[in-house]
């Protein structure tokens, strides 16, 4: 492990804020978080790659960054693989290992930010696909016994942008590894969401492959969504609310033309984009923070904004989300 002291944290977080942790712990195995844990280092918490976190203030204690490597296959039959993934890899890493290796189930999720330990965290999800469907199990340290704990799927309760840990168990576990199952044969592919269907039509792909749509899916999140190297963000910044079905026909009453998607019989998902925008902040600037001109779901830094600006303004959003349409919206983006 390696203790750097009183680090500024604006290069470990994609909104690009500056913030004094007490300390900063690189850990690269299993064995430096124990060393951690039986330590006199507290308090601590859990950095992966800082696309999903906004710091408000200084953080008082020790960030442990996770730096766990390594994909292995761990077994393997005619149709399948077990791919087990030290935490600190890279998620688009893993994305471009599973395609090199001609293996199926996360090309939608292609370039997506962050550390591998974080996915399960809040079930990433794009382009109709979450990583659930390729979820085996994860382990983890219990942070204060220490204890090992192996986690298969129905025990992380899974749901859109949720999971046990950021619920129940929130702040309990360091995940070391995570374990997929990827398909070699006799997978479906996913093309029916958003643009990825125009995308490979106009590349004339009739017969897409995994390849196809891992490019098709690049190609539409680097047009659309902003590089947190060239301007500060976390991607999606609040979830996209579900409501009941008689709220929304109520809803459309008023506006016409309010999307939806349905989740159940009883409920329908609404864009929080689309909320946000006809509420008037989409494109906002003030000062050096704003919403972004062509996703109104993603808050931006310009360069010297302050955590707690933007999580001003977030509240704000939501307030005035929540008079116009009667619709709480809520945060995506864990605050700290
Ligand atoms: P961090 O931000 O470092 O941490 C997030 C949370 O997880 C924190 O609470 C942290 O304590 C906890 N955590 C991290 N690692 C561990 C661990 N090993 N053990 C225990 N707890 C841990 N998300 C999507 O779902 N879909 C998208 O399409 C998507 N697109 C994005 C696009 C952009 C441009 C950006 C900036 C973000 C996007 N995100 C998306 C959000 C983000 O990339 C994901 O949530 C990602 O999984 C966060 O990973 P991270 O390593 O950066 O987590
Ligand atoms: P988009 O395609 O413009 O769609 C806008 C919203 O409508 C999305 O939030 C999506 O919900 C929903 N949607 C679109 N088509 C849908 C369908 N066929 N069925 C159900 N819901 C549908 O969105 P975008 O901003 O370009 O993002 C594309 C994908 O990347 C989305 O899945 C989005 O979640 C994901 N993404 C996530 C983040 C993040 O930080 N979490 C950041 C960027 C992109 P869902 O969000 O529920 O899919």
């Amino acid at each position: 492990m390696k203790l750097e002291e009183k680090v500024n944290l604006k290069k470990y977080n994609t909104f690009g804020i500056s913030a004094i942790a007490g300390g900063l712990i690189h850990v690269y195995d299993e064995n430096d978080v124990f060393e951690v844990l039986t330590s006199s280092l507290s308090p601590i918490r859990i950095l992966g790659g800082g696309s999903n976190v906004l710091f408000t203030g200084d953080i008082d204690g020790f960030i442990l960054r996770n730096e766990i490597k390594g994909i292995a296959v761990i077994d393997e039959d005619e149709s399948q693989v077990l791919v087990k993934v030290g935490a600190g890899e890279k998620w688009h890493q893993l994305v471009m290992w599973s395609l090199s290796h001609n293996l199926a189930g996360l090309e939608n999720l292609s370039l997506i930010p962050g550390s591998v330990g974080a996915a399960p965290m809040q079930n990433i999800g794009a382009y109709g696909v979450e990583q659930e469907s390729v979820f085996h199990s994860l382990n983890a340290i219990h942070l204060e016994s220490g204890i090992r704990r192996v986690f298969f799927k129905d025990e992380c309760h899974f749901g859109y942008r949720e999971s046990v840990f950021k619920n129940t168990l929130k702040d309990q576990y360091f995940i070391t590894h995570v374990t997929y199952v990827l398909r070699k044969k006799d997978y479906t592919l996913y093309t029916g969401y958003g643009a990825i269907g125009e995308v490979l039509q106009r590349r004339a792909v009739t017969q897409p492959t995994i390849h196809d749509i891992s490019k098709a899916v690049i190609e539409i999140r680097t047009s659309k969504l902003p590089d947190p190297e060239v301007v500060g963000n976390a991607g999606s910044f609040f979830k996209n609310p579900v409501v009941p079905l008689e709220a929304f026909k109520k809803l459309q009453t008023q506006y016409a033309d309010v999307p939806s998607y349905p989740v159940s019989d009883t409920e329908v998902k609404v864009p929080a984009g689309w909320l946000i925008e006809k509420a008037g902040y989409k494109g906002m600037v003030r000062g050096e923070i704003g919403v972004h001109a062509h996703q109104a779901l993603v808050l931006v830094n310009y360069g010297g904004g302050s955590g707690g600006e933007i999580y001003k303004l977030a509240l704000e959003i939501s307030d005035a989300v929540a008079q116009k349409f009667e619709i709480q919206i809520s945060p995506e983006v864990n605050i700290w």
